[in-house]
């Protein structure tokens, strides 16, 4: 049985360490922070609030399989996400719905009215949408555009939506009924007891060892017999191609009496407004009750070396320096990139856990056979 090494305690990390384990391998798993979780890290504050520490996570997914995994660590409670929107002085409803359309054109549409209407005021011309602006003005035309999409995604991005791939927008449907739950999936859901307490179950085991407040490297993967890296990938190659852009947030916490805004998530559209969105946390599990109140203000800049990484930036210039790291990493025969940072992709949880699932049962196989386990199990120059 070999010994593995899996640097990075969060959903990438744990699933593979537990599924490797319950095959007979001893399992090392390291994490730089003194927490398990990563970006998902979940802890309760001195009210009792469960905070989303790294900002607001939504468990949804279409994959039965990575349902019933969540679902055998921990308790997962429905929760239908439902965002508001501020802009130009107006409350609205999220994603761009027939209540949305109503109350920004005032006017009654039915369905198929507020679809022609929409259809009327966009941008047809536009056949193939490259740009984040394409693909908006080609779905909702240039006054949505404005209001909800524009100013929210230059603070979110740094950069102008022209300059943005198409894809970032089409995380976010566009619905003629007055359905606005903000995800499509059949499975949604909170943990009840946070992510964190998932990710100790599933790192609870007798083959796992897990220590924190170190840090592994690419010297480290010759003292395993294998090791899987969910950390950023130019930093395992120690940045010698320069370092790959990431957006990083910034929370302002403040803690209130009673209800602040009302709602899980209130997204500040206009450009003026320095912040992107504020996260009240209590809202995440409306089946707890308390007198005291949390919220984040987010921020969101570019990333500085000492900062977290959140969200991969992935423009042209991101791109050809991730190729020149892929190259590098398909010639490491000891070691396996995954997850959001070590294949530097814009990843919700569920995939992650998708993805690291199937990372496993390849590697279980390869190990099995005593073949090298691929440097990736996708293709992270795909979309
Ligand atoms: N977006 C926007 N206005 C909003 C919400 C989202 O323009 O009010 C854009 C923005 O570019 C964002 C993308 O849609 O990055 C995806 O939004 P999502 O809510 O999925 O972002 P996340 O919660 O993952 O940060």
């Amino acid at each position: 049985m070999a010994h593995i090494g899996i640097a990075g305690a969060g959903f990438s990390g744990a699933v593979i360490a537990r599924e490797l384990a319950e095959a007979g391998h001893d399992i090392s798993v390291v994490d730089a922070r003194d927490h398990i979780g990563g970006n998902s890290h979940t802890q309760r504050n001195a009210d009792g609030v469960m905070v989303h520490v790294y900002g607001p996570h939504i468990f949804h997914t279409q994959h039965q399989n990575v349902w019933d995994y969540v679902n055998r660590f921990g308790v997962m409670m429905p929760y239908n996400h439902r965002v508001k929107a501020l802009a130009k002085g107006r409350a609205y409803s999220l994603p761009v719905n027939l209540l949305t359309i109503n109350q920004f054109f005032n006017k009654t549409f039915s369905p198929a009215e507020a679809e022609a209407f929409v259809h009327s005021i966009a941008d047809t011309t536009i056949s193939t949408p490259i740009t984040f602006e394409d693909q908006a003005l080609r779905f909702v035309g240039r006054d949505l555009y404005e209001a909800f999409f524009k100013g929210y995604t230059k603070k979110q991005w740094g950069v102008d939506p022209t300059e943005l791939p198409a894809s970032i927008l089409a995380r976010l449907p566009v619905r003629f009924n007055y359905e606005d739950s903000y995800f499509n999936h059949p499975y949604q859901a909170i943990a009840r007891d946070g992510y964190t307490e998932i990710i100790a179950a599933i790192l609870d085991h007798p083959r796992i060892t897990v220590e924190l407040g170190k840090s592994l490297g690419r010297a480290d993967a010759a003292s395993f017999d294998h090791m899987f890296w969910t950390g950023p990938i130019d930093a395992y190659f120690d940045y010698e191609h320069g370092r790959l852009g990431y957006r990083t947030l910034d929370f302002e916490s403040e803690v209130h009496d009673g209800d602040y805004q009302g709602c899980p998530v209130l997204n500040y559209c206009d450009e003026d407004v320095p912040f992107t969105r504020i996260t009240e946390h209590k809202h995440f599990a409306p089946w707890e009750s308390h007198d005291r109140t949390v919220i984040y203000r987010e921020f969101s800049r570019l990333c500085g070396e000492n900062d977290i990484p959140y969200y991969p930036i992935r423009l042209v210039k991101e791109k050809e320096q991730l190729g020149q790291y892929v190259e590098l990493a398909r010639r490491e025969t000891n070691a396996t990139f995954v997850g959001r940072l070590g294949t530097y992709r814009y990843l919700d949880m569920d995939v992650t856990i998708f993805e690291a699932l199937k990372v496993a049962t390849g590697a279980k196989e390869a190990l099995m056979n005593r073949e090298s386990v691929p440097s990736f199990f996708v293709d992270p120059l795909g979309s």
